[in-house]
């Protein structure tokens, strides 16, 4: 094999359309030129080789030792008999002419990472609008399905001039639906009203964090759909009851509080984990506020309630919780009482059920990433387009390497 058909091999082009190539500080220059075939006239469709020209053409390559490959294309033109002339056709002279199809798939596969689209462009030796430009060929269209189960959050986005927009997901597939630029309840309703009805009524579960306005939604718009709160939420409301008197005991035992505001992190830690001398700070703790024994112990009681899995065992051992909780006095755990009441369905599905929020939550987190990387995405549909391309092709090399220009629905 020739040097040249290597170096084809390894930059994927035909070897035959190799005539030479020079390297300078900064390129790889590669002078490429296709064999003369027949062509068909686009005007009378009789075949033609009869050469009009040549047009040269720089096209930009992938990158090889941090330098960038460059093909120098000397691009034909054939003249018909009947008088038309017209470029050949070879895979250099798509519509996308400064760009090679294997630079666009590297570029999206760069893209399919948490990075922003500057460090895209500089990867690949391109101006950030090329990247740009490329990008805007990808499109996610509304989802035409709906899942069994749905989860729906919000994260602060900044985009669109709204700071808050809604994530969708499919939970189970780990799918992200459709990001919204809105979360108030006209443009949630607006968007759940354009999935007919009988989708709508395929969706069983959905699970969400304690959000009033969410839940409001959501009964409107799927009736026959059991809401699940968020697990990991509840079990925070718990904590964070426990930190407030926590607090309000660092602020009041003047003269102790340095181990109430050190030995924070013992408290949340599983009981059993404890170290002995975590073990005997907690006791110190408890020595100096039986206010906050009282809490650990409701914490650790509620832990207990956890366990529970069938709904009969559950719901009485919930409410045994619910009873030490009113009795407690302790100010700072009373405003669970009305939580349980008014989430109490959603809670019990919540610890009964296998669902929960926890793939959204993380998604939320590498969008949070993104954004940081990104110096925010002002533009919303780009937002959107980006969140869903990285969730659809991560993992899914093979597909990314046939990305061209298609416009994409996520579901269906
Ligand atoms: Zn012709």
């Amino acid at each position: 094999m020739s040097t040249l058909n290597y170096i084809g091999n390894l930059l994927g082009i035909k070897a035959e359309y190799i005539k030479n190539m020079r390297e300078t500080r900064s390129e790889y220059l590669l002078y490429v030129e296709s064999p003369v075939r027949p062509h068909r006239c686009p005007n009378c469709h009789s075949q033609t080789t009869r050469i009009k020209g040549y047009t040269n053409r720089k096209i930009q390559h992938t990158t090889a030792n941090e330098k960038s490959i460059l093909l120098l294309y000397r691009q034909r033109r054939y003249i018909c008999t009947c008088g038309r002339t017209f470029n050949e056709k070879t895979e250099f002279s798509t519509h996308y002419l400064r760009t090679t199809p294997r630079l666009r798939e590297v570029i999206c596969q760069q893209l399919s990472e948490i990075t922003s689209f500057k460090a895209v462009a500089n990867h690949c030796h391109v101006s950030i609008n090329q990247v740009l430009r490329i990008f805007r060929e990808i499109k996610y269209s509304r989802p035409s399905n709906l899942p069994t189960v749905l989860s729906i959050d919000e994260f602060k986005g900044n985009a669109a001039g709204q700071k808050y927009q809604v994530i969708l997901t499919d939970p189970e597939s780990h799918k992200i639906l459709d990001i919204l630029p809105k979360r108030d309840t006209t443009e949630l309703a607006k968007y759940f009203a354009q999935f007919p009805r009988y989708i709508r009524n395929n969706v069983k579960y959905i699970t969400m964090d304690m959000s009033l306005q969410f839940r409001a939604v959501m009964k409107t718009w799927f009736p026959h759909a059991e809401i699940v709160a968020d697990r990991f939420h509840l079990i925070r409301l718990v904590t964070f009851a426990l930190e407030r008197v926590r607090k309000s005991e660092q602020n009041s035992l003047c003269n102790v509080s340095r181990t109430f505001k050190t030995n924070k992190r013992i408290l949340i830690k599983h009981f059993e984990a404890l170290t002995d001398k975590e073990f005997n700070k907690l006791m110190d703790m408890f020595h100096y506020s039986p206010r906050l024994h009282r809490a650990y112990s409701l914490k650790q009681a509620f832990s207990r309630v956890l366990k529970f899995k069938d709904n009969a065992n559950l719901q009485w051992a919930l409410d045994q919780w619910l009873s030490l909780v009113a009795s407690s006095d302790l100010p700072e755990f009373q405003s669970l009482l009305k939580t349980f009441n008014f989430w109490r369905n959603e809670i019990i599905n919540a610890l009964t059920l296998p669902y929960s929020n926890g793939f959204t939550e993380g998604y939320n987190n590498k969008i949070k990433a993104l954004k940081r990387c990104s110096f925010g995405l002002q533009n919303f549909e780009r937002f959107r387009n980006r969140i869903l391309f990285i969730n659809t092709e991560k993992g899914h090399a093979t597909t990314t390497l046939h990305v061209g220009y298609r416009t994409k629905s996520v579901c269906g």
